[in-house]
């Protein structure tokens, strides 16, 4: 391109580029590709062969959810821009307006703001189940037109677990799948999939990823769509293409779920990852289960040392025997008990307060599954916008705190909390 003008090679001049073997997963940092040759463009529309642009599929995003499907134990799985997006394209490819969603009460707060307040305007209603143990109380909420039962494998304020199998078979019993956000767990700690559910979502911003530096969500399928089954129910993947192609379910089979997420509702809906993100996802997953498994050692630790402490009122956390669902820890979550879990300090608000503001190694931050301990105080951040009853009904105090423990030396967690328990006891006396 020697002589043509400068801005032309400013735009066009480079290196006739190797291909050669990268062992980390390359950054394809592009929004489009090019065509090889003139009829790859129509392949590519019409039967979905290769790469165009990178909202309907890039080479770093797909590595990605590659790894993420097998370590899940599903089929496949898709990467959208951030847990919420996750959820909502997760929840948006299997209801339409006038469809019911069964969820429990004990969810992630974006998530229940998304089904009371953003769903319902499409006309996707929500009834929420407290008792989550209750398998009655789930089967008295499904109606005719409930197309999906939503829950959380370990859940936010305070550890609660179901019984994810039990759970399954009454969704399928009516022909719908069963929706773990399994954020809180993460595959190394349950599968859902291996107990029956069929769709799990994360928020990957958390403990997939790993050092709090990204916000990405993914969808696993686990590929059990039965058209045969549940056809009736869900017309969109059964339903002939506008221009008479065949239907999600006669080309993608049991993927026909996840395929309909990938091909029409998270490009339409615009939920695309940025590949490096994914590329920094991938890179927190090589370290999952190093990073899962300390931080589940050191909550343990930093949580029987908290219940052992006169100044500590309870300690919600399922690893402990004094939860109520240590049982069914004992069953779902054989390789650690997960990182993330709510107690209460005596002395009230003033101190948690002064709790909070003493610790030095711990962050004061909202955000979890870091590989730093953080603390947060749920009633004035994440429950803000629950009434008191709201935050009572799923276990936020006025004193709650929360902590998400990280990979420290778990004698440093437990001397900053000595400390800062310390501090609180006299703080809490000084305010008498
Ligand atoms: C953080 C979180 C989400 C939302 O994920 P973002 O990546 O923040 O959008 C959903 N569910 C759970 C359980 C979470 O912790």
């Amino acid at each position: 391109m020697g002589r043509r003008g400068f801005t032309t090679r400013q735009l066009h001049e480079r290196e006739a580029v190797p291909a050669p073997t990268a062992r980390a997963t390359p950054i394809y940092l592009t929004a489009g590709f090019e065509f090889d040759e003139y009829d790859a463009a129509a392949s590519h529309f019409g039967e979905g062969h290769g790469y165009a642009y990178t909202r309907t599929g890039n080479p770093t995003i797909e590595a990605v959810e590659h790894r993420l499907a097998s370590l899940e134990g599903g089929s496949q799985a898709l990467l959208l821009s951030s847990g919420q997006a996750a959820t909502s394209v997760a929840l948006l490819g299997l209801l339409e307006s006038g469809q019911h969603i069964v969820s429990s009460t004990h969810i992630y707060e974006g998530t229940r703001g998304l089904l009371r307040d953003n769903l319902v305007r499409l006309g996707i209603t929500t009834t929420f189940v407290d008792d989550i143990d209750d398998l009655d109380a789930w089967e008295a909420a499904i109606r005719p037109n409930t197309r999906a039962l939503f829950v959380e494998s370990i859940s936010n304020a305070t550890n609660r677990l179901v019984d994810i199998a039990a759970l399954a078979g009454l969704a399928h019993s009516h022909g719908i799948p069963l929706v773990v956000d399994s954020t809180f767990a993460t595959p190394y700690l349950v599968r859902p999939i291996e107990h029956g559910a069929d769709v799990v979502v994360h928020s990957t911003s958390k403990f997939l990823s790993g050092h709090g530096s990204v916000i990405g969500g993914a969808i696993v399928d686990a590929g059990t769509f039965d058209a045969e089954r549940s056809g009736a129910l869900f017309p969109q993947l059964v339903a002939p293409g506008r221009t008479g192609a065949p239907s999600f379910a006669e080309r993608w089979g049991g993927d026909a779920r996840i395929a309909y997420l990938r091909e029409s509702v998270a490009p339409r809906f615009g939920t695309t990852p940025s590949p490096l993100n994914a590329f920094l996802l991938g890179q927190g997953m090589e370290t999952l289960s190093l990073r899962v498994q300390r931080q589940s050692e050191n909550a343990l630790a930093v949580a029987q040392w908290l219940e052992s402490c006169p100044q500590i009122e309870t300690v919600d956390y399922v690893g402990l025997p004094s939860h109520p669902d240590h049982a069914l820890a004992q069953r779902y979550l054989p390789d650690g008990y997960g990182a993330v879990f709510s107690f209460t300090v005596r002395g009230g608000a003033a101190a948690a307060r002064a709790f909070v503001e003493r610790l030095e190694v711990f962050t004061h931050m909202t955000h979890l599954g870091d590989v730093r301990s953080l603390v947060l105080h749920p009633a004035s951040t994440s429950h803000v916008f629950l009434t008191e009853a709201e935050q009572r009904a799923v276990g936020v105090e006025p004193d709650t705190l929360r902590f998400s423990i990280g990979i420290e030396d778990a004698a440093d967690l437990i001397d900053d909390l000595a400390a800062a328990l310390a501090f609180a006891d006299d703080a809490a006396v000084a305010a008498v």
